[in-house]
């Protein structure tokens, strides 16, 4: 089946999220936006990942929990896992590897954790927003412990992703990548062959609701379950996939 998905948004958890990017409020415009499928990705933490995966429950939209991962070499990666529980194991395997640096709301964000009727349950103090001690030669293999699966957050862009930290993209056991709306895939193939033959997925980095992609990506899975798509994007399972061409 043809699902359609954003598999990179922001919460109120990350410092540059919005305010309004709540649990509900991202299910509710994921719903009106025409996805089936989406996963929370706060920077470093996956704190709202609880509320957000009841929030969605019986309302047909599947919510992966997942955290987008800043890497020691400053690299944007996002992990995605089959269970909640497996995300909240690696969000505190990842939590202690975060430098002790707080959070100045004033000048960052806010970093608030809700529950899944939009309750303020508190802040996180740390702040989510530097590298983490965890090399990117490490994190499929990391992902993979928790049974998640993981890929290069915009690899077209020129801050924080691969291309940019490192100048290249690392043959590590990556089987999937992020390209921007805009990014020129063509272009990113011909540069990075380790690429090529993979899922390149197009997700929309949300950080307010506005921005939360309407339908038009899609991926085909035998089911529209996390675990379904975790081995989709593991090269475990062949897949097809598709962006805003039909
Ligand atoms: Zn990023
Ligand atoms: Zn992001």
């Amino acid at each position: 089946m043809k699902v359609y998905y954003d598999l990179h948004i922001h919460s109120c958890l990350s410092p540059c999220g919005d305010d309004d990017m709540t649990p509900n409020n991202i299910v509710n415009m994921a719903l009106l936006a025409g996805l089936d499928m989406i996963a929370l990705t706060d920077h470093n933490s996956s704190k709202n990942c609880p509320a957000i995966v009841k929030a969605a429950k019986n309302n047909g939209l599947i919510v992966i929990a997942g955290m987008e991962l800043c890497t020691a070499e400053e690299c944007h990666v996002i992990c995605l896992f089959p269970t909640l529980e497996a995300a909240m194991e690696f969000d505190a395997l990842v939590e202690a590897t975060l430098p002790p640096v707080k959070n100045q709301s004033d000048i960052f964000g806010t970093q608030i954790i809700m529950d899944e009727d939009d309750r303020v349950t508190g802040t996180f103090s740390t702040l989510l927003t530097t590298a983490s001690s965890i090399s990117i030669d490490d994190v499929p293999q990391l992902v993979q412990k928790y049974g998640g699966s993981t890929f290069p957050a915009h690899i077209d862009r020129d801050s924080y992703s691969v291309v940019a930290s490192l100048g290249t993209i690392p043959d590590v056991g990556f089987h999937a990548f992020e390209i921007s709306r805009f990014g020129d895939t063509d272009r990113l193939v011909k540069e990075h062959p380790v690429i090529q033959g993979w899922p390149l997925l197009c997700n929309s980095d949300a950080h307010c609701l506005s921005l939360i992609q309407d339908f038009g990506p899609w991926i085909e899975l035998e089911n529209n379950r996390p675990a379904d798509l975790i081995a989709a994007l593991s090269g475990k399972t062949p897949c097809q996939w598709g962006t805003y061409n039909p």
